[in-house]
């Protein structure tokens, strides 16, 4: 059960886009992801990864300049709730 659940923890894995973003929004994320996952429009408050299409490759992370990108599993505890919020976005 427990290689189960290492298995699915890692299948699931994603990226996710926090608080920093919010007002941000300069879409470097965008043009460096190669599998075109992140999305939002211009009346949305920050943009959304989409984790049915990331492939956990963290390019993005790396060009965002205001560090609003994490691992889901190395989200910062104040931030959490944004894991859902990036997943609720593609609902
Ligand atoms: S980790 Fe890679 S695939 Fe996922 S959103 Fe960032 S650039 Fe795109
Ligand atoms: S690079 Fe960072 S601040 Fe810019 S849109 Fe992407 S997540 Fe938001």
């Amino acid at each position: 059960m427990w290689l189960w659940n290492l298995l699915l923890s890692i299948i699931i894995m994603t990226h996710v886009i926090a608080q920093p973003c919010i007002d941000i929004k300069d879409k470097a994320c965008v043009d460096v992801c190669p599998v075109d996952c992140i999305h939002g429009s211009d009346d949305d408050s920050q943009l959304y990864i989409n984790p049915d299409d990331c492939i956990d490759c963290t390019l993005c992370v790396d060009a965002c300049p205001v560090d609003a990108i994490f691992s889901d599993d190395d989200l910062p505890e104040e931030w959490a709730e944004f894991k859902e919020v990036n997943e609720k976005f593609f609902a």
